[in-house]
């Protein structure tokens, strides 16, 4: 049978685009799918300060520069969204909106998205002061109060960003600590835009067409108040897109791709690279790692069967 490609990457974030260099140097005809414009989470990063070989680099010219050199080795990107894959007697087959296509082998790296707070007024209200990113949409709320909700790496470095803007912003965390990496607590507590709410989780988000209010509970003394605000933040983890996989596959109990240490899933010939995966470290740096693996996987996975 004749296959479009050989490799077949689903999605172009970080990991997508380094098993796409990694492929196409080895000479294996790629194709990336990518649902939106390449470059995933990164994209909507304002700094990037730990990706080693750049001391910063802002989030967008990180992306560029990956897309440059994945295209220099005649890596095809294309938009579009996988919505099923199909075994083949030998190799795959995907469906997307615009027809099917089939490879040899297939590296999963369609990251991850936002979790949602799931409370009252949060859906109703996006893009009307509820928000899932502080780069897109922190300019909307030049001398506004906001609150972020969380307390990990994205929630404290947002909030960081947010005070370029924001008149106040106001990190609202359920614990009486934070989850963020100890240089981020540190810029965060010596920013004097910064407040905190330990101990609080959010019950309701108020307002008629844009954020008013936000309804919060006190879980030490089991108190419920109004906190009046312009602008809701929410950044409480992620979870891996992996819906259209169903059963294809083996996933971890919170959705992500389970694989070995060759990013090999559970079925032979589909790997898996990125946030996507259940894993330790989620990182730019382990994401790349993890697409190099991936894509040299499949690379010996295609020479032995095909
Ligand atoms: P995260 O580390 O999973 O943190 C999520 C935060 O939201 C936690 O503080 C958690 O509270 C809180 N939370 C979860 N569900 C909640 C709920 N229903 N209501 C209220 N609060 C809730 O997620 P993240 O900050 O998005 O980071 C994800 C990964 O990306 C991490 O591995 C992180 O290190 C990495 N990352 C790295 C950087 C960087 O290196 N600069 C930047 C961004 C992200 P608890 O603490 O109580 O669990």
């Amino acid at each position: 049978m004749d296959f479009n490609y050989d490799l077949l990457i689903l999605g172009g974030g970080p990991a997508g685009l380094s098993a796409g260099v990694y492929s196409s140097r080895a000479r294996l005809k790629t194709l990336i799918i990518e649902k939106q414009t390449p470059g995933g989470q990164v994209l909507i990063t304002e700094k990037v300060e730990n990706y080693p070989g750049y001391v910063s680099i802002a989030g967008y010219e990180l992306v560029d520069k990956m897309v440059e050199q994945v295209r220099n080795f005649q890596c095809e990107i294309k938009m579009g969204e996988v919505k099923e894959i199909f075994s083949l007697e030998k190799g795959f087959k995907v469906k997307t909106a615009d027809g099917e296509i089939s490879a040899k082998s297939i590296v999963i790296a369609t990251g991850r998205q936002p979790r949602r707070l799931n409370i009252d007024g949060e859906i109703r209200l996006i893009g009307r002061g509820v928000s899932y990113c502080a780069t897109c949409d922190g300019a909307f709320f030049r001398d506004k109060k906001v609150v972020v909700v969380g307390g990990g790496d994205s929630a404290v470095e947002e909030a960081i960003f947010l005070t370029k803007y924001a008149s106040e912003v106001t990190i609202i965390h359920r614990r009486d600590q934070l989850r963020a990496a100890k240089y981020l607590q540190e810029r965060a507590f010596n920013n004097e835009k910064i407040k905190f709410l330990y101990s609080h989780v959010p019950l309701k988000i108020v307002g008629e067409n844009f954020v008013e209010k936000i309804l919060l509970k006190n879980l030490k003394t089991d108190e419920e108040y109004l906190f009046d605000v312009d602008g809701v933040f929410i950044f409480i983890g992620s979870i891996p897109n992996t819906s259209f996989l169903s059963n294809f596959l083996k996933l971890s109990e919170n959705g992500g791709i389970i694989t070995d240490e060759k990013m090999e899933t559970s079925v032979k010939g589909i790997f898996a690279a990125g946030d996507v995966r259940e894993k330790f470290l989620y990182q730019i740096a382990t994401a790349v790692g993890e697409g190099a693996v991936a894509a040299v996987a499949a690379e010996k996975y295609i020479e032995n069967n095909f």
